[in-house]
């Protein structure tokens, strides 16, 4: 075994799983665990997660990651993090435990306080300084509950006793013993302001958050401190750190403005690269930061599908059509189109550029002939003008043509929808030779701050494509699909 060889340790702590990847100086994975914990619904519409839970699998995945890799802990030239976003945590400063679950970005319980925000008209002041949209999705209302209901916690976060993070917070604090975050965590807030760089103290006042609570704002790749020497037998420095998506847009080497990510899971979360302008959309898109490599930010445009790939599992579970996702490849081939049929999957509403929460879904089109080879067909085309739809509202916003599509993300091993996105997109759409684009972002991002990786040219010369699909569709038959696609989303929201 070479020991003198160095490797970059990512944690990848998600929504339903711990992971994590050890990564060689090739950005091959040599090493990964990945370890479920538990949902924990309370009442319908909320989701808590066990702090205790994230840190434990976390813990034991790296341990193991590392062990799979056949490396020893000393070996591990620096630890990159990447996590779910606006996950918001409490912990007591003093004992370092949390005082309550994790509450989850799922979770919808601060719903009525945004309404009474929204009330009160703070709506576009909130937008102005944060770039998000004033919903439960982020921190800043969760923790406003927090404070709210459970007694005790407000007059210790004023006594200064209690510490604030989202999941990267959390897992820095039980590496290092530090109280941070970086800049891509922070702009999922709901308190920071990203044109100024720095917790907001308007917003602060407008939630009634106590600023002793907050943790230091630092770029995404900077020291964070050295994992303590008891839990990996060597202080291991802690030097990248990200945001699940904005990782993602990094592992795919996106650093262009005007470059762009698509991750196809159970949604589409879609990034747009857009420099060092803060883009305000137009389009209902969330204005973020990507990335702070210590010399300012790079901002991204943000939009999520909420129904992707979970329209697959819908035909699977539901319906019973399919006995597994990759069948709905086979199925959608076996048919020269759609027969017709367009698929609405607006289940859960409809997010940007609609923006319509109460539209519900809609097949169109149906006849005699049509088999479920066309209903699957339609469910994977909808995936794609979804998307389409997404990015063009991007492309409107920030000015600019998108040059191509960087995919990943379960759903984007379905060959047949990548070449459909390429078709109604009209552009190509682009898959990495390794899947683990978000992960690999975070690796990138500590293994920058050390000199493991020199620079970002390093970066964009590991990156290697494992296809390209071109866009083959000709202009009116595009024309033609896409008019009847906006006629089948009219029609849904009609029905109401
Ligand atoms: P997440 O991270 O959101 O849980 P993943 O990236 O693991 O999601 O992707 C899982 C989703 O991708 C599921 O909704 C599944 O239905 C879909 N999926 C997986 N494989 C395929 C496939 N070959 N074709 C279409 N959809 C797929």
């Amino acid at each position: 075994m070479p020991t003198q060889e160095r490797y970059i340790l990512a944690l990848d702590q998600g929504t339903t799983s711990s992971r994590a990847i050890v990564f060689n100086q090739s950005g091959i994975v040599i090493g990964m665990k990945q370890l479920p914990f538990n949902q924990i619904y309370p009442q319908p519409g909320w989701v808590e997660h066990d702090p205790e839970e994230i840190w434990r699998t976390q813990y034991e995945v790296a341990l193991d990651a590392i062990e799979d890799a056949q490396i020893l802990p000393t070996q591990i030239a620096a630890i990159g993090i990447t996590n779910q976003r606006e996950t918001t945590l409490l912990w007591d400063r003093t004992t370092g435990k949390a005082v309550h679950n994790a509450v989850v970005w799922q979770c919808r319980r601060s719903a009525g306080i945004c309404q009474e925000l929204k009330a009160l008209g703070y709506e576009d002041e909130i937008r102005t300084r944060t770039g998000l949209v004033l919903d439960p999705y982020f921190s800043g209302t969760k923790l406003m509950w927090l404070f709210d209901q459970v007694p005790g916690l407000r007059a210790k976060a004023e006594r200064g006793d209690l510490m604030f993070g989202t999941v990267d917070s959390w897992l820095i604090y039980r590496l290092t013993g530090r109280h941070a975050t970086d800049a891509t965590n922070a702009s999922r807030t709901l308190l920071f302001n990203i044109h100024e760089g720095s917790w907001d103290q308007e917003l602060l006042r407008m939630m009634n958050i106590p600023a002793a609570i907050l943790p230091s704002v630092l770029p995404s790749s900077a020291d964070y401190g050295y994992a303590r020497k008891d839990l990996f037998g060597a202080e291991i420095p802690v030097t990248g750190c990200a945001g699940d998506q904005q990782a993602a847009l990094f592992g795919h080497a996106c650093f262009q403005p005007g470059a762009c990510k698509n991750t196809y899971g159970t949604g589409c979360f879609a990034l747009m690269n857009t420099g060092k302008d803060a883009v305000a959309s137009k389009h209902n898109l969330l204005t973020t930061i990507a990335w702070d490599l210590g010399k300012g930010y790079t901002y991204a445009l943000e939009g999520s599908v909420f129904i992707a790939g979970a329209v697959i599992q819908w035909l699977r579970d539901e319906l019973k059509v399919l006995a597994d996702a990759a069948e709905s490849e086979r199925l959608a081939r076996s048919v020269p189109d759609s027969g017709g049929v367009v698929l609405v999957p607006a289940f859960v509403g409809m997010g940007a550029p609609y923006w319509d929460p109460d539209a519900r879904g809609a097949v169109l089109g149906v006849t005699r002939g049509t088999s479920k080879a066309h209903l699957v067909r339609a469910a994977l085309e909808a995936v794609a003008y979804q998307s389409r739809d997404l990015l063009k509202a991007m492309e409107n916003d920030y000015g600019t043509a998108v040059p191509f599509i960087k995919a990943d993300g379960g759903a984007s091993a379905n060959n047949f929808l990548m070449q459909f996105q390429a078709d109604v997109f009209d552009r190509p759409v682009i898959l990495p030779e390794t899947g683990e684009v978000t992960a690999l972002g975070a690796a990138y991002l500590a293994g920058l701050r050390t000199g493991y990786w020199s620079g970002l040219d390093d970066v964009e010369r590991n990156w290697r494509r494992k296809r390209e699909f071109q866009p083959e569709l000709a202009d009116e038959t595009r024309q033609r699909l896409l008019e009847r696609w906006d006629k089948a989303v009219a029609v849904a929201r009609m029905f109401k």
